[in-house]
């Protein structure tokens, strides 16, 4: 039976290949939502490793704030544009949990960051979110 999945699950990825949300090039086997080519060249910020970074300056005379960071640059019209989007705006939680994994993989290389009890992220304004989030 597991044969007869596979062989389907093979078919179907013919017909219909899964591709990768930032470059739209096919993706193999092992790649999830993005290829390997576009996880490497995501533009990480690193602010992590830098206190007085350019997030945490937002929350100065703001919020009190311990540490902020951002994983990586947000460039409008970029190909990293489709990954924020699939993530806020479809619903796609595979994708914000497997950015989110390598986030906290990172942040263990810094001082500030690998001792934190939580991670809240910026929420979406409600405008944002009554327009853009359809239930799955
Ligand atoms: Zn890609």
């Amino acid at each position: 039976m597991e044969k007869i999945t596979n062989r389907f699950s093979n078919f179907l990825e013919l017909i219909f290949p899964t591709l990768c949300v930032t470059c739209g090039n096919r993706l193999v086997i092992q790649e999830r939502f993005l290829c390997i080519d576009c996880w490497l060249d995501l533009p990480v910020s690193n602010f992590h490793l830098h206190s007085g970074n350019k997030v945490e300056q937002l929350f100065w005379g703001r919020v009190k704030i311990e540490f902020a960071t951002a994983y990586f640059s947000f460039n409008k019209g970029s190909n990293y544009q489709h990954l924020i989007h699939f993530i806020k705006y479809k619903g796609m939680k595979e994708l914000g949990f497997e950015t989110g994994r390598r986030f906290g993989i990172s942040l263990l290389e810094s001082k500030d960051f690998c001792s934190v009890d939580y991670i809240v992220p910026v929420p979406l304004h409600p405008k944002k979110e009554k327009e853009g989030i359809q239930p799955k």
